[in-house]
């Protein structure tokens, strides 16, 4: 493995980690239910997806009712 000979200046450092900062994310809103969702992506609403329902979305399922 390869072992530094030198330790980095904290300049070095800080210009290394210039480009480590977060970007915002960009939400659109989705064209069905209006919530917001990631642009190219399947709302995680609805399931929608280029105006049709690309993934069906079940009603919450009661665990303890199931188990019964
Ligand atoms: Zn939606």
């Amino acid at each position: 493995m390869a072992v530094q000979q030198n330790r980095k200046t904290r300049s070095k450092r800080d210009m290394r980690r210039s480009h480590d900062a977060l970007v915002a994310a960009n939400p659109n809103e989705c064209p069905n239910c209006g919530e917001l969702k990631r642009p190219h992506h399947v709302c995680g609403a609805c399931g929608w997806y280029d105006s049709r329902e690309v993934v069906s979305m079940v009603e919450e399922v009661d665990l303890d009712d199931e188990a019964a």
